[in-house]
């Protein structure tokens, strides 16, 4: 035991007190008691969801405050104030999870140890329970023990590494050159997944687009045909599918496709980022039947599992094929005998320096047990489905189509307009809506056409809230053709 004497010669008191427990005690409870304050305001429902902020002068109010010194809870207080509020039930927007409390505690503890997990000694515990988290999840889909894999940043990087992989094991298995092999992908898939082509060196002609159905789904009965017509076939090495498309929140047939990718030795990845999460439900896990025997797939915990950005998980049917995705020479981190060793995990991964992210999943898990994530996925899919009868029903709105997960689009429809009209009179009342608040809802372009789309994602929200959305859009509507469209 080394002792040194506690009176440390800090070159200044300002990085004394920067250090100072007790300071980070006072500040701590003042930030939690403001939000405590903030989530039971905000969970009731406050007068608008998306504060209104240009982006000039939003930057040149942060800018012209920076050398203030202010208390830290008033800027705290600032940074609420013009932050848009993912708690409130008004907030049916983007796919950005409402966190549970208990997960953003958590975070405060990852950010306070920062132990970066690239190496096993400077993470242990986040390597452990990493692993814990994983192998439940692979579980919980139908993958054998045989499975396994990382957790990585975001969906992004996910897909790209997953692919990565693809591409290492069946270029060597297919005898191909780097600029030879090429990728079946989806017209609905994530933006990201031609995005991480294009980054391993993909031009247009590597990325071929498999025909889809009226709901976005890859079209299982006409791809073997299609399939089939495509000249040097041999070159193709994976199919990319997705489950939960981000246009629709539709689902490849994924059972399907997993039956006709191992008839052709093709790499079946999925990615189920937003998704996948229904395997925590009874209900709707039929959903992705089959996605045991894709051979690998990524899962954002950011999307549907409650806790912050950014946790995705990527699984790989066999965790071997892991550890060939980065096969690189890194002496000065691991020695040689350690190769495979799965506690090394910055072998597998893309970040050296990673984040503590499993625990934000684990300590909501361990706490409160499997059933919070199926409750929360089978309210939110469910609520969506009614939602979307009461759309159905109306004789003012056009659904674009029965919802799969939590997902709607949906359109103001008057049969006296074009659809140019339609579409301009949709991102009218869309805008509208941002600007009275309190409802935060977006807008996708699907088949040609300006939808406005909602996602699901807060327990609070309630078909009251729905009901008064579709008041909203009615009278914005009327008021909106009265004064643009007043010609038809
Ligand atoms: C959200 C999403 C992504 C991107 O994931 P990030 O975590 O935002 O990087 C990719 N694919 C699908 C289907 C998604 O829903």
């Amino acid at each position: 035991m080394i002792y040194i004497e506690l009176e440390v010669s800090f070159v200044s008191e300002l990085l004394k007190k920067a250090y100072d427990a007790k300071q980070f005690a006072e500040i701590g409870h003042q930030l939690i008691e403001l939000l405590t304050d903030y989530l039971q305001d905000v969970q009731q429902g406050v007068d608008r969801t998306l504060p209104i902020n240009d982006p000039e002068e939003l930057y040149k109010s942060f800018k012209n405050r920076i050398n203030n010194n202010d208390q830290p809870i008033d800027i705290y207080k600032e940074i609420l104030e013009d932050s848009i509020h993912i708690h409130n039930p008004f907030y049916i927007g983007h796919q950005v999870t409402p966190v549970a409390p208990l997960a953003a505690l958590t975070d405060l503890l990852s950010s306070l140890l920062n132990n970066g997990m690239g190496i096993y000694e400077m993470g242990a515990v986040g390597t452990a329970v990493e692993r814990v988290v994983l192998e439940l999840l692979a579980k919980q889909i139908g993958f054998t023990n045989n499975a396994g894999g990382i957790l990585t940043s975001g969906g992004s990087l996910g897909n790209l590494t997953a692919l990565l992989t693809a591409r290492k094991i069946q270029c060597a298995k297919k005898n191909l050159r780097q600029d030879q092999w090429r990728v079946l992908v989806s017209e609905d898939c994530h933006y990201c997944v031609s995005r991480v082509l294009m980054l391993m060196g993909c031009n247009e002609k590597q990325i071929i687009t498999m025909p889809v159905d009226n709901y976005g789904r890859i079209d299982i009965g006409q791809l073997p045909d299609f399939y089939h017509s495509i000249a040097d076939k041999q070159t193709i090495i994976a199919v990319v599918a997705t489950a939960g498309t981000t246009a629709t929140g539709s689902y490849d047939p994924i059972d399907e496709l997993a039956d006709f990718c191992h008839s052709q030795q093709l790499w079946l990845h999925v990615d189920a980022a937003h998704g996948g999460a229904v395997v925590f439900s009874d209900q709707y896990k039929h959903l992705v039947n089959g996605i045991e025997k894709a051979d690998s797939m990524v899962m954002d915990f950011h999307k549907l599992l409650l806790v912050p950005a950014l946790t995705t998980a990527v699984i790989y049917r066999q965790h071997e094929h892991a550890y060939y995705t980065f096969e690189q020479e890194a002496h000065y981190l691991f020695t040689e005998q350690e190769d495979h060793e799965w506690y090394n995990i910055g072998k597998r991964t893309f970040e050296c320096t990673k984040y503590l992210m499993g625990l934000r999943f684990y300590v909501l898990y361990r706490y409160y047990g499997k059933q919070l994530f199926s409750d929360y996925i089978n309210q939110v899919y469910s609520r969506a489905k009614q939602a979307a009868q009461i759309i159905n029903n109306h004789d003012d709105f056009e659904l674009l189509l029965q919802p799969s997960s939590n997902i709607i689009c949906f359109r103001y429809y008057a049969d006296n307009l074009t659809n140019n009209q339609l579409d301009e009179l949709n991102q009218l009342i869309r805008a509208q809506l941002l600007k009275d608040g309190p409802f935060y809802i977006v807008q996708t372009r699907w088949r040609n056409k300006y939808w406005l789309r909602v996602t699901w994602m807060n327990v609070l929200t309630e078909l009251s809230h729905w009901h008064a959305l579709i008041e909203r859009i009615s009278v914005a509507a009327s008021t909106i053709i009265r004064a643009q469209f007043n010609n038809c």
